[in-house]
C-alpha cells in the first residue's frame, strides 16, 4: 500500500510542467552543453527521484545535490545518472562517493591529501574543481591554488578531473556589473589549467537563460526547472513561458456559521465583525504553514478567502465565501479554475524568495504526482 496517506492536506507535483520547462531550455541550448538538473534539498521541495527522473526524460544528462547523502538518496532509489555533489564533502567518505559512482567537489589542497589516505588502490572517484570568482562561498580563489589542485588530481590514477566550475552572485539581477567581472575571472581560472576538464559550468538558471555565453559546456538548471522565477526584476525579461509544478492543497474539517463577536483560535486575536462561515483546514506551522501566513487568502470554491485568527501547529481556520459542504478542497497555493495563488505571491507575503516557499513545505506534507 505506498503512497498511501491519512491526512486531508497534500502537495500536488505537476511532472508535466517540470518537463515542459527542461524541454524549452533544452532547445534554446546548443546540442553540446549538457543540462545538469539541481535536485538538492529533495529537488527545492518536490521530491528528488520524480524531479529527476522528469529532468533526465526531459533532455538533461546529469544531477546536482548538496550533499553526498541526497546523492546517495538518489542512487537508493535507482537513478544511474551521473551526480555531482555541489557542497563540500568529508575526505572519509570518498570511498563510499567512489563505490557509488559520485562525483565531488574540491576545492582545497589537504583535503586531497586526507582523501588519498582513505581511497583504496584500486578506486576510481571523480572530481570537480569548484572556483571562487565572486561567491566567496566555496571555491579555490587563486591560481596558484587551483594549478596545485590540478597537479595533485592528475598524479593520482585513482582521481579523475572530471570539471571545473564556479557559481555567478548576481546573474539574476539586471546590473551585469559584478557578473560579468565574475564570468571574466572564471575565464581567466580554466584557462591557466594545464588542460580542459571534459565539463566545465558556471551558468545557475538565470545565467543559463540571459548570457549564453557562460555557458561553457554545461548548466546547473535549478528554479526554472520547477517554473519558478529566479528573480523578480528578471521576470518579465525570461525567454520562455514557465509552467510552475508546485501546488498545496487541504480539505476543509469542519464548516460552522459563527456568530457576530465570536472569537478565532489562540490569544482570540480574530473576532466576527458579523455572523459568517467559518471553516478549518488540517495544515498548520509544523508543515511549513507559518505562523507569518496570517490573513494569507487560500482559494475556496474558485473564489480567495483569507486565513483568520492564528495559525496553530496542525491547523488553520479560514473565513468562507459562503456556505460550503466539510471536504471541500482549499487551495494554499495553486489554482482553481481562474484564480491562483502563485509562490510569488508567498514569498512576498514572507518577505522571502520563492526557493525558499516550496523547500519550506516539510516533510509531513504528502508529495503526489500528476
Ligand atoms: N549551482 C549551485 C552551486 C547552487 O547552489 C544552485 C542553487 O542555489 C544552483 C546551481 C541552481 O541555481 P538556480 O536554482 O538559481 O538555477
Amino acid at each position: 500500500e505506498h503512497g498511501l496517506f491519512y491526512r486531508d492536506t497534500w502537495v500536488e507535483v505537476d511532472l508535466d510542467c517540470i518537463t515542459a520547462n527542461v524541454a524549452a531550455v533544452r532547445k534554446r541550448l546548443p546540442a553540446e552543453v549538457t543540462i545538469i538538473g539541481v535536485v538538492k534539498a529533495n529537488a527545492y521541495g518536490h521530491g528528488d527521484y520524480q524531479t529527476a527522473m522528469a529532468a533526465l526524460n526531459a533532455g538533461a544528462s546529469m544531477l546536482a545535490v548538496a550533499f553526498m547523502d541526497e546523492a546517495l538518496s538518489l542512487r537508493v532509489k535507482g537513478i544511474n545518472a551521473p551526480i555531482l555533489v555541489l557542497g563540500a564533502s568529508r575526505p572519509e567518505d570518498v570511498t563510499i562517493a567512489a563505490k557509488n559512482n559520485i562525483i565531488l567537489t574540491v576545492f582545497q589542497r589537504e583535503w586531497i591529501e586526507k582523501a588519498q589516505s582513505f581511497l583504496a588502490a584500486n578506486a576510481n572517484l571523480s572530481l570537480h574543481i569548484k572556483v571562487d570568482t565572486g561567491m566567496g562561498r566555496i571555491g579555490v580563489r587563486n591560481i596558484e591554488e587551483l594549478r596545485e589542485i590540478e597537479e595533485a588530481i592528475n598524479k593520482d590514477s585513482r582521481l579523475v578531473f572530471a570539471g571545473v566550475f564556479t557559481h555567478f552572485a548576481t546573474a539574476d539581477e539586471l546590473d551585469n556589473h559584478y557578473f560579468l567581472d565574475q564570468l571574466e575571472r572564471f575565464d581567466e581560472m580554466v584557462s591557466s589549467l594545464s588542460s580542459r576538464p571534459p565539463c566545465v559550468h558556471g551558468s545557475n538558471s538565470a545565467a543559463a537563460l540571459r548570457y549564453g555565453k557562460a555557458n561553457f559546456n554545461a548548466i546547473r538548471l535549478g528554479i526554472v526547472m520547477y517554473g519558478l522565477s529566479p528573480s523578480q526584476e528578471i521576470k518579465a525579461d525570461l525567454p520562455i513561458k514557465l509552467e510552475e509544478a508546485f501546488s498545496l492543497h487541504s480539505k476543509l474539517t469542519q464548516v460552522k456559521l459563527i456568530k457576530r463577536g465570536e472569537k478565532i483560535s489562540y490569544g482570540g486575536t480574530y473576532e466576527a465583525e458579523q455572523d459568517e462561515w467559518v471553516g478549518t483546514i488540517p495544515i498548520g506551522y509544523a508543515d511549513g504553514w507559518i505562523r507569518r501566513l496570517q490573513d494569507q487568502e487560500v482559494l475556496i470554491d474558485g473564489i480567495r478567502s483569507p486565513i483568520i485568527g492564528r495559525i496553530c501547529m496542525d491547523q488553520t481556520i479560514v473565513r468562507l465565501p459562503h456556505q460550503v459542504e466539510v471536504g471541500t478542497v482549499v487551495t494554499l497555493i495553486g489554482k482553481q479554475g481562474d484564480a491562483a495563488v502563485p509562490i510569488d505571491e508567498i514569498a512576498d507575503k514572507l518577505d522571502t524568495i520563492n526557493y525558499e516557499i516550496p523547500c519550506l513545505i516539510s516533510s509531513r506534507v504528502p508529495r503526489l504526482y500528476k
